[in-house]
């Protein structure tokens, strides 16, 4: 662990907060009816840009000129027909970074998030991960994680709608991972020290919860299904969106988290599980594909030579990975 990289922590805990603040006040304002329905994605675009934003000024100013690899780019919001949209990113910026911005910033700001993570040192982030979760006022997470040369070494993992333990009612967590320094919690929204978190204990399969995303398009439910039966697992699938799934194998909520590919020839984006699975290792976890092998961070914006997602407790992992083979 070096001096070096607990500076990159709390830059990147600080863009997280920041970044979560806005994607809140964008929530706090949706409209029910239209979004739940999926009709208006309006807000989630806004709370999208506006979460990159935030993150790039704050890494770029804190660290200075560092490669990022994020989901969005500003290309469209560029567009004359954007402006009511564009206006609105630049409200919400202004209000999390508490400065007067413009707007040439801003979308700068946004395109700073395009390298192409190929090689060396770059993060990678996902402004808003867990979209129709947004939309639906369930789980989603601001993820953003620091990849060298391929090995992912740092994850913040901003979940605001999981529930704070212990404290009924509250929810907004953040969760931490630095590679050799284990995982860490504490409330997204206040200033306390981290608790570490390690993975459940549990060694028999049958009696693991296991999480899948909500959205049956992105991890088959019908295969995840057989893959319980054939472990013995009785309990109901915790389905949840974004990497929230990371967070909840981490702190021990689930034993499991399978992403089962519903087409041959999906593959997975970098910031869809850069930050989950460093959390995940460093609560005591285990993350490969569905082969058993390694996620391979160095093919660029893709997780290009591997195929789904498996995530255990660790002591598991093997079990489940002979599982989905069969
Ligand atoms: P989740 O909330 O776990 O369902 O995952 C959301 C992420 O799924 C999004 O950020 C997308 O990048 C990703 N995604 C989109 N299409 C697919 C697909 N066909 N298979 C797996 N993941 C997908
Ligand atoms: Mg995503």
């Amino acid at each position: 662990m070096t001096t070096l990289l607990h500076t990159e922590l709390d830059a990147a805990v600080r863009a997280v907060k920041l970044a979560a603040t806005a994607c809140q006040a964008v929530a706090a304002n949706l409209v029910t009816t239209d979004t739940l329905s999926k009709k208006d994605r309006s807000p989630v675009t806004v709370a999208d840009f506006a979460s990159q934003a935030i993150v790039c000024a704050l890494l770029s100013e804190t660290l200075g000129e560092v490669a990022i690899v994020g989901e969005e780019s500003a290309g469209a919001l560029r567009q004359p027909d954007q402006q009511s949209t564009r206006r609105k990113v630049v409200e919400h910026v202004r209000a999390a970074l508490d400065r007067d911005a413009s707007e040439e910033q801003i979308l700068a700001w946004i395109d700073r998030g395009s390298a192409a993570g190929d090689s060396g040192r770059y993060w990678t982030l996902d402004p808003i991960d867990g979209t129709k979760g947004f939309l639906r006022k369930e789980q989603y997470a601001i993820a953003l994680a620091l990849i060298e040369d391929g090995q992912v070494v740092l994850g913040v993992l901003g979940c605001p709608n999981l529930p704070v333990r212990g404290e009924s009612g509250q929810t907004g967590v953040l969760l931490t991972a630095m590679r050799g320094a284990g995982a860490s919690i504490q409330p997204l929204d206040r200033d306390e020290n981290p608790s570490l978190i390690h993975v459940s204990g549990m060694t028999n399969p049958a009696d693991a919860r296991f999480c899948e995303s909500v959205e049956s398009a992105h991890s088959s439910h019908s295969d995840a299904a057989r893959v319980a039966l054939r472990l013995g697992i009785t309990a109901q699938p915790l389905r949840m969106d974004s990497q929230a799934k990371y967070a909840a194998v981490a702190r021990g909520d689930a034993s499991i988290y399978l992403r089962l590919p519903t087409s041959a020839d999906y593959r997975e984006n970098i910031w869809d599980h850069a930050a989950g699975m460093i959390v995940v290792e460093e609560a005591g976890g285990k993350v490969t594909d569905i082969d058993g092998k390694p996620l391979d961070f160095t093919h660029g914006r893709r997780l290009e030579v591997n195929r789904g997602i498996i995530a255990t407790n660790g002591a598991i992992h093997d079990a489940v990975v002979e599982a989905v083979r069969n």
